[in-house]
C-alpha cells in the first residue's frame, strides 16, 4: 500500500496511480491517540487499520496526483535520523574534495560510519515535494543527496538486526540537502526545507528485500545519482540496530540511509527529480530563501 499526505493535512492512499482521500480514518485514529505520544498515530495504528484503509481507498474516487500538493508522508515523526558515509563511492568522492568538506582545514572526524554514528536532521527541515527547497546560503555550496529512507513502524530500543525488519513500516525517498562546510553535520543539514521526503510511503510488504532497490536523481534532466541499496555499507537491518543502540525509535521516525555517489551543487531554479520503480517519483524545485 502507498500512503500519502496532501493539501491541507489530508491522508490518501495511492491506487492505480490516483489518490484516494481517506482523511476520515485519519481523524478517527488521531481522536483516539494521546497528544503526548512519541511518534505518529496513523503509522502506529497501521497494523490495526490497514484493512479498513484499503477498503475505504477502493471505494473512494480517484484524484490525479498532479492536482494535489504532496506533503511529507508522516505528519508527526518523533525524529529524523540519517546515516553519513554509508556508500564507499560517496566516501571516496568526498575525500577527493577536501576543500568542499572542510577536511583541508584538518580532519575533524575519524572515518567510517561505525565511528561517526547516526546524526539527526531537525524535524523542521522536513518538507513534502510540493513545498520545494529554499536555499538559505546561496554563496556557499549546497548539494543534493538522494537517499533511500526507512520509516519506522513501532517503538523499540536495542533492536538486534535479526529482528529489525519487524520495526519497518515502509520506505520512501528523501533528499538530504546539505550546506558544505566545517560546521557539525546536523547544523548544516537542518536548514528549513533541507529534508524533502516523498512522494509517499510504500509499506514494507511491497519491498520485501530493501537491499535490492535501485533509485536515481536527475538534476535539470541530467542523471546525477544512479544508486542501488546493495551498495550500502550498513544495510537496513544493521542501520536500525545501530540507531536503536542510542535512540528508542518510534512509529513514523525517518531513517535516511546515506547518500550514494554523484552529489552535486544546486542553485535556485534547479529541479531535482527523484525516482524509484518500487516507490514512485517526485520533482523538487530549488528556490532562493526569502
Ligand atoms: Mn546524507
Amino acid at each position: 500500500m502507498k500512503i500519502c499526505r496532501f493539501n491541507e493535512d489530508r491522508l490518501g492512499v495511492v491506487v492505480d496511480g490516483t489518490i484516494r482521500d481517506i482523511t476520515d480514518i485519519q481523524t478517527e485514529i488521531r481522536s483516539k491517540a494521546r497528544y503526548d505520544m512519541l511518534g505518529d498515530a496513523v503509522i502506529a495504528a497501521l497494523p490495526e487499520y490497514r484493512d479498513r484503509m484499503e477498503a475505504a481507498a477502493a471505494a473512494a474516487p480517484g484524484i490525479a496526483v498532479e492536482d494535489v500538493s504532496l506533503l511529507p508522508p508522516i505528519a508527526r515523526q518523533c525524529k529524523t535520523m540519517a546515516a553519513p558515509v554509508n556508500y564507499e563511492a560517496h566516501v571516496a568522492e568526498m575525500a577527493a574534495q577536501p576543500h568542499i568538506t572542510g577536511e583541508d582545514k584538518g580532519p575533524h572526524r575519524p572515518p567510517g560510519i561505525q565511528n561517526q554514528g547516526i546524526f539527526l536532521k531537525a524535524n523542521s527541515a522536513v518538507v513534502g515535494p510540493g513545498e520545494g527547497v529554499a536555499i538559505r546560503f546561496p554563496d556557499r555550496r549546497n548539494d543534493h543527496e538522494v537517499e533511500f529512507v526507512i520509516i519506522i513502524g513501532k517503538t523499540g530500543s536495542r533492536i538486534k538486526k535479526e529482528d529489525a525488519m519487524e520495526y519497518v513500516a515502509g520506505y520512501t525517498l528523501g533528499l538530504d540537502m546539505t550546506v558544505r562546510g566545517v560546521e557539525d553535520r546536523s547544523f548544516r543539514k537542518s536548514c528549513d526545507g533541507y529534508a524533502p521526503v516523498g512522494p509517499w510511503m510504500v509499506t514494507a510488504d511491497e519491498i520485501p528485500d530493501p537491499s535490492a532497490v535501485p533509485f536515481t536523481v536527475h538534476l535539470n534532466g541530467n542523471l546525477q545519482q544512479d544508486a542501488h541499496t546493495k551498495d550500502l555499507i550498513f544495510d537496513v537491518p544493521r542501520l536500525i540496530e545501530f540507531a536503536s543502540e542510542f535512540y528508542t525509535i518510534h512509529p513514523g521516525d525517518y531513517l535516511f540511509t546515506g547518500s550514494p555517489p554523484g552529489v552535486s551543487e544546486v542553485h535556485p531554479g534547479d529541479v531535482m527529480h527523484c525516482a524509484c520503480d518500487l516507490i514512485g517519483e517526485m520533482s523538487v524545485t530549488v528556490r532562493a530563501a526569502e
